[in-house]
């Protein structure tokens, strides 16, 4: 089916936004990628519920998205549906240490408002451009914590439709990974558990984060963050500093020099341009290291 006949269709279902041949360069960090056949921001837990439907029905492939930050979209774009989990889904509820974010919400929002609350456990995610569903889905992490560690459950709807709360320990937290992609489950919501602390120290710790990131990250530049997922025992940047990555180019692709795990987009960077330097990236470190480097970012579309 024709994507504005789908829109079509689908207009009449949900209450959300519904963009066509939408350029996914406007919803990725790294400014990268072609168009979505049919972009849907939904308006709440029913239009998701409808589009899973409406896919499933018509077996159309439907990609869900948070606020693009560790994803690489090909330049031939997206096929069929991609399910853009934002603006319909930004609450943050604050109740006594627990904090209810939707999975739209932004991490460094929730972060700040624990801050604000004088609650603490969120200091680490400051900086994290993640949305919540992202950030729980990845199991984010930085300075030596993650946020499988905070999150005491997590609200998703399931594949055939079903609203289901899912325990910590039901969600399978790993490395950079948990059982939602697995599962194919959309995060709606995640509950955070937090611990009262001082104001001024949560408020300085979160600032001590933020300055460290704006030191060694380019943030300037379009960057999906850490290219590679970093090997056990290892780090990804030191390994590719090593071997001498830093300011290699491909296009408009290039290692940064702050970060040798970064790649920065330096204007026209196509996905094949970075998905190129990845490869002669991972060459050199298997080369001298006998170590694999895997991708941390997530790649998707043709
Ligand atoms: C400058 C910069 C710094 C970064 N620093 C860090 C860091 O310190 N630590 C770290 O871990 N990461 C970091 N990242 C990477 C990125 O922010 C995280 O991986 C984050 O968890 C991705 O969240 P997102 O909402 O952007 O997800 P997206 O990039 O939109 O999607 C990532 C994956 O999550 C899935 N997903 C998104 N939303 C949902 C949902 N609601 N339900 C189910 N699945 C969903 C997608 O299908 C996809 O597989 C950084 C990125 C940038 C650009």
């Amino acid at each position: 089916m024709d994507p504005r006949e789908i829109a079509h269709h689908l207009g009449r279902l949900v209450k959300g936004s519904i963009l066509c041949m939408e350029s996914m360069q406007r919803h990725t960090s790294w400014r990268i990628g072609g168009p979505a056949d049919i972009m849907i921001l939904p308006a709440d837990a029913d239009d998701i519920r409808l589009c899973l439907q409406f896919a499933r029905d018509l077996n159309i492939p439907l990609t869900v998205m948070g606020n693009g930050t560790n994803l690489l979209v090909k330049d031939k774009g997206i096929r069929g549906i991609v399910l853009k989990i934002a603006q319909g889904f930004n609450n943050i509820e604050v109740n006594g240490a627990k904090i209810t974010a939707e999975a739209g919400a932004l991490l460094p929002m929730v972060a700040r408002r624990a801050a604000e609350s004088g609650l603490s456990g969120l200091e680490f995610a400051i900086g994290i451009p993640a949305s919540v569903g992202g950030a729980v889905r990845m199991n984010a992490g930085a300075h030596g914590r993650c946020i499988g560690e905070v999150v005491t459950q997590v609200k998703v709807v399931t594949t055939g439709g079903q609203i289901e709360i899912l325990q910590n320990g039901q969600i399978g937290f790993d490395y950079r990974k948990s059982s939602i992609k697995d599962n194919n489950l959309i995060v709606l919501s995640a509950d955070f558990s937090l611990v009262a602390g001082d104001p001024a120290g949560i408020a300085e710790a979160s600032h001590v984060n933020l300055a460290k990131r704006r030191r060694s990250q380019p943030l300037e530049c379009p960057n999906a963050g850490s290219v590679f997922a970093n090997p056990a025992g290892q780090w990804a940047g030191w390994l590719l500093e090593q071997v001498g990555a830093k300011g290699m180019r491909v296009g408009d692709a290039e290692v940064s020099d702050k970060h040798a795990n970064f790649i920065i987009n330096r204007g026209e960077a196509t996905a094949e341009d970075v998905l190129t330097l990845t490869t002669r990236l991972r060459q050199l470190v298997q080369e001298k290291f006998n170590i694999e480097l895997k991708l941390e970012v997530q790649v998707v579309g043709e």
